[in-house]
């Protein structure tokens, strides 16, 4: 029996995970999920999809099972409902026949005519650093490598240029390639695909391609976004994708945009819809550090500590330019028999490094900001005084933050004089809310913002 009410028990819940889970994750996973109320002794949670649930219980059972009432069999006495409107059916309806049993081994020279990408050696998750804005992804790509088809189908990762899409898909092609022997796993690019479409059209060989294709068990393919605007080929790629996931067969997806700003056919959006669509963010500093650490160790070079960071705060917006730089920079000190210093990062690196469009933004500048335009001072704005004139610009402050700043939610809110990362979100969700209704609230934060940026 419960003896607190079941949103207290939830909320004690949330607490608790909020403190040990980053807050994409928390965002993602934690923050959709509402508490019915009236469902007798047990708690019921209503979830906006399979996933949610699933994920709950795939991670965070031991968790559970401390703050929610328990069966007398030990087992969660917990429930769950799919939020309404929501009630579709995950997999699709059989609309395509069954494809025939596999014949031969997936491999490119037993297939003439079907392109293959090898996967990159070096695209592990070893390889792949993790921070606050691809954590969520890298677990979510790991949950496939590890149980392909059985965690979240597809999977479409989306996010700007260089930012690891592609490490990430190569990772769990290794992954279930070591582990999984006997799947047939195929990588390809959307490009490669199209082109393979092309060929053999051409050839009259169109039959031994959709074998090929529909005996996969992973397919993966990289940047569908060059799928826009190729009609002809969307459809038959659709195809593909339907008899694949019909079958339980894994697809995973890389993209540069989420599928519903992708200009495809809304059958193929809503397909991509399915399974679970993940952003991959760009790293903050301390992660864009460790990643280039972690790149120069491999490459045998030793860059001190405080040229990382000046490496990092520079370049921001693509792990793939931070690479280059190391390579050049690795180049320069080589062949001038120079130690690796900020001289000559200023010397080698200068036209890479982005000055103009970036400005940092931190809490202090947040704060200062705030109180100029609601009158209140910054240190009123840190202390723990809740009055109405103090709190709501506190709560402005926070949601700025939030919207603004790419940190965890534990560092800003102890940014806010030690405030907690629960009381940040809220102040976050509160303020998305009424800036959606209030005209002048929306021309002040925009004012706020103007002020940041310039
Ligand atoms: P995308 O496909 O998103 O354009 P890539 O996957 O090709 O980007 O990544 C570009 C480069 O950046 C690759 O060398 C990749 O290894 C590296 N990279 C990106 N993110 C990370 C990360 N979190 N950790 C380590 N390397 C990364
Ligand atoms: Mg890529």
């Amino acid at each position: 029996m419960l003896t607190k009410s079941p949103q207290n028990t939830w909320s004690e819940f949330l607490e608790f995970i909020a403190e040990h889970c980053s807050a994409t994750e928390y965002e993602n996973w934690f923050a959709p999920i509402r508490v019915i109320e009236g469902k007798g002794p047990s708690l019921c949670l209503e979830v906006p999809n399979i996933f949610v649930q699933q994920y709950l219980l795939d991670n965070y059972k031991k968790e559970l099972a401390l703050f929610l009432p328990l069966k007398p069999s030990g087992e969660l006495d917990l429930t769950f409902v799919l939020e309404e409107g929501k009630k579709k059916p995950v997999l699709p309806p059989a609309a395509v026949p069954p494809a025939e049993p596999a014949p031969a081994p997936a491999s490119a020279e037993i297939y003439p005519g079907i392109a293959e990408i090898a996967l990159n050696p070096q695209y592990t998750f070893d390889n792949f650093i993790e921070g606050p804005a691809n954590q969520f992804v890298k677990s979510a790509a790991m949950g496939v490598a590890a149980r392909p088809s059985k965690s979240y189908n597809p999977l479409f990762i989306h996010g700007g240029v260089g930012l690891g899409k592609t490490h990430l898909l190569h990772a769990i092609g290794h992954y279930i390639r070591q582990h999984n022997k006997k799947l047939r796993v195929h990588c390809i690019t959307t490009e490669g695909f199209i082109n393979d479409l092309v060929d053999n059209l051409r050839n009259k060989s169109m039959d031994k391609m959709k074998r090929f294709y529909r005996s996969l068990d992973v397919l993966m393919v990289d940047d569908i976004q060059f799928l826009q605007s190729r009609l002809n080929f969307e459809e038959e790629f659709c195809n593909t994708f339907e008899s694949l996931i019909n079958q339980s067969k894994q697809i995973i997806i890389t993209s540069d945009k989420p599928p519903g700003q992708l200009k495809l056919s809304e059958r193929m959006v809503a397909r991509m819809e399915w399974g679970l669509v993940a952003n991959i963010g760009i790293p903050d500093l301390e992660t864009r550090v460790a990643i280039l650490q972690h790149k120069a160790e491999q490459k045998g070079l030793r860059i001190p500590h405080k040229v990382a960071f000046f490496i990092a705060e520079h370049i921001f917006n693509n792990v793939r330019q931070l690479e280059g730089a190391i390579n050049r920079l690795g180049a320069y000190c080589r062949l001038m028999g120079i130690d690796i210093t900020e001289e000559a990062v200023e010397k080698t690196l200068s036209e890479l490094f982005q000055y103009s469009s970036h400005k940092k933004i931190s809490v202090e500048s947040i704060l200062k900001s705030v109180a100029t335009i609601f009158g209140v001072r910054v240190s009123d704005l840190k202390s723990t005084s809740r009055t109405k004139d103090v709190a709501f610009p506190r709560q402005v402050a926070m949601y700025l933050a939030k919207e603004m700043i790419n940190d965890s939610l534990m560092r800003l809110s102890s940014a806010f004089g030690g405030k907690t990362h629960s009381t940040l979100l809220h102040a976050w969700k509160k303020i998305a809310g009424q800036v959606e209704k209030d005209e002048s609230l929306r021309r002040q934060i925009d004012l706020a913002r103007r002020n940041l940026e310039a």
